[in-house]
C-alpha cells in the first residue's frame, strides 16, 4: 500500500494556501486566513466519511474515526497555520520527482540552492520525491505535512473498516506558531486517552521531552524631570535597564552558546525610555529547579540595581508558560512506548531527543492529555529552504496505521 501520490497530492494542495498566524493579533484563531484550510478540511474529513465533523468556535476541526475494535481512544493532531517569521502568501509548492542527490535550484530566486551540504539529511534522500517552494516562500510542511499524514491515513482507515484499531479522535489547530494553538477547551472536546502530534522532523523522531518555560517581565521606572534642571533628581531608567542586562549573563546560559540539555535565559525585548523601561526574557530549563534557579538569578539582578538606586521601581514578574512534558509522560510511558515499538517494528529506529522549545502536546499534556511528538519528514522549518520528502510522509502515515492496529486491546 503505497501513500505518495496521496500525501503529495493533498502536501501541495494545504501548502498553496495561505495561512500564516499573527502574534500580534488578539483574536482566536489569529488570522481570520487560517479558516480557508480549516473549511476545506472539515468538508474532506466528511468526504471520507469521518464522524462528528465540527469546525469550533475557537477555530479547531475535529473529528472521530470510530474504532473497529476495543483499546483505548487516541487523538492526532497537527496544525495548520505557518510561522510568521517568513513570507507565507503566494506558496507555489512544486515536487521534484526521483530526486537526483545534487543541488536543486528555485525559479523564483536564482541565488538560492537546497544541497547535502546545507542540508545533509536531504543526501539520504536519493531517489524520493523532494517537495519544496519556489523561492520567495517558505513550504508550510510545518505542519501541513503532518495535516495530510493524518488525511491520509484516516482515509485509508475510513475505507478498509476491517482493520481492527481503537476508537481515533483527529484536530486540526490554528496557531500553533505564536504558541496559541491549545485553548482551555480542547482537552475536553479531543474527549481521547492520549495523543500525538504529526509535527516532527526526521524519520524516528519520537519525542516525549520539551523545555519547561517561563517568562519574565522586568518593568523599570525612572525620575523623570527636564534635563537642564535634573541635577540630582534625574533617574535614568535606560541606565538601569542596560544595567540589568549586563549583570544578566552573556558568556553562558544564552541560547547562542548552550545545545543539549542545558537551559538559558534570552532577552528578547527592550522598549521604553528614559522614564519607563520594559524589558522581557524568556527562561528555559528542561528540569524544574534549573528553571526557578535561573529565575532566582534575574530576579536577584533586578533587586541589586534597585538596591542601587532606591528612587528607582523595579519589578520583576515571573509567569509560567509552559512545563516539559517528560513529568506527566513518565508517569505512564504507554503512549511514548506504543510510537516507539510500532515505528521498530516497521524497521525504523526511533530517536527520541529532547526538544529545545514547546510543542501543542507540551500544553495538551500538562492539561491531562498525555501527547508525545511524531515525526512528519519536514525539514528547514520556517524558511526559504524548507523541504520534506514524500516517501518519509508515507513513513509517518505507517507509523499511524502501524500504531493504532497495535493499541487494540484484548
Ligand atoms: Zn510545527
Amino acid at each position: 500500500m503505497s501513500f505518495d501520490r496521496n500525501l503529495e497530492e493533498r502536501l501541495v494542495r494545504y501548502c498553496a494556501v495561505d495561512t500564516q498566524s499573527d502574534a500580534d493579533s488578539p483574536t482566536a484563531p489569529s488570522t481570520a486566513i487560517q479558516y480557508d484550510l480549516l473549511r476545506m478540511l472539515e468538508g474532506e474529513l466528511r468526504e471520507i466519511g469521518a464522524q462528528d465533523v465540527t469546525l469550533t468556535d475557537y477555530g479547531v476541526v475535529l473529528a472521530t474515526i470510530p474504532g473497529t475494535a476495543p483499546g483505548p481512544t487516541i487523538g492526532f493532531l497537527a496544525h495548520v497555520d505557518t510561522a510568521p517569521q517568513f513570507n507565507a502568501t503566494g506558496v507555489k509548492p512544486r515536487v521534484i520527482r526521483g530526486y537526483n542527490g545534487g543541488d536543486i535550484t528555485y525559479p523564483d530566486d536564482p541565488e538560492l540552492v537546497l544541497s547535502p551540504e546545507n542540508s545533509p539529511y536531504l543526501g539520504e534522500k536519493q531517489g524520493h520525491d523532494i517537495v519544496t517552494a519556489s523561492g520567495l516562500t517558505l513550504l508550510g510542511a510545518d505542519d501541513k505535512a503532518g495535516v495530510a499524514i493524518i488525511m491520509a491515513a484516516a482515509q485509508h482507515l475510513l475505507a478498509h473498516p476491517e482493520l481492527p484499531h481503537p476508537p481515533l479522535r483527529i484536530a486540526f489547530t490554528p496557531d500553533e506558531e505564536i504558541g496559541r494553538g491549545v485553548g482551555t477547551q480542547l482537552p475536553k472536546d479531543l474527549a481521547c486517552d492520549f495523543a500525538y502530534t504529526f509535527d516532527g522532523g526526521k524519520v524516528g523522531e519520537v519525542e516525549y521531552e520539551s523545555f519547561s518555560a517561563d517568562g519574565a517581565d522586568i518593568r523599570i521606572k525612572g525620575v523623570s524631570i527636564h534635563p537642564g534642571y535634573a541635577t540630582g533628581k534625574l533617574v535614568n531608567a535606560i541606565h538601569l535597564a542596560s544595567k540589568i542586562v549586563g549583570a544578566l549573563p552573556q558568556g553562558s546560559m544564552v541560547p547562542e552558546l548552550t545545545s543539549g540539555r542545558d537551559g538559558f535565559i534570552h532577552a528578547t525585548d527592550m522598549t521604553g525610555g528614559s522614564s519607563e523601561m520594559r524589558l522581557k526574557l524568556i527562561i528555559r530549563d528542561f528540569e524544574l529547579d534549573g528553571l526557578e534557579a535561573k529565575g532566582a538569578l534575574v530576579r536577584k539582578v533586578c533587586e541589586a540595581v534597585q538596591a542601587g538606586e532606591p528612587r528607582a521601581e523595579i519589578t520583576c514578574t515571573i509567569t509560567p508558560q509552559y512545563r516539559n512534558m517528560r513529568y506527566w509522560l513518565e508517569t505512564d510511558m504507554t503512549p511514548v512506548n506504543l510510537a516507539l515499538d510500532a515505528a521498530k517494528s516497521l524497521g525504523i529506529e526511533p530517536v527520541s531527543r529532547p526538544i529545545r522549545g514547546g510543542t501543542d502536546g507540551s500544553r495538551l499534556t500538562e492539561m491531562g492529555v498525555p501527547t508525545p511528538n511524531l515525526f512528519t519528514g519536514m525539514q528547514n522549518i520556517h524558511g526559504p529552504l524548507e523541504w520534506v520528502s514524500v516517501q518519509d510522509m508515507a513513513r509517518a502515515a505507517e507509523l499511524m496505521l502501524t500504531l493504532v492496529g497495535r493499541a487494540v486491546r484484548g
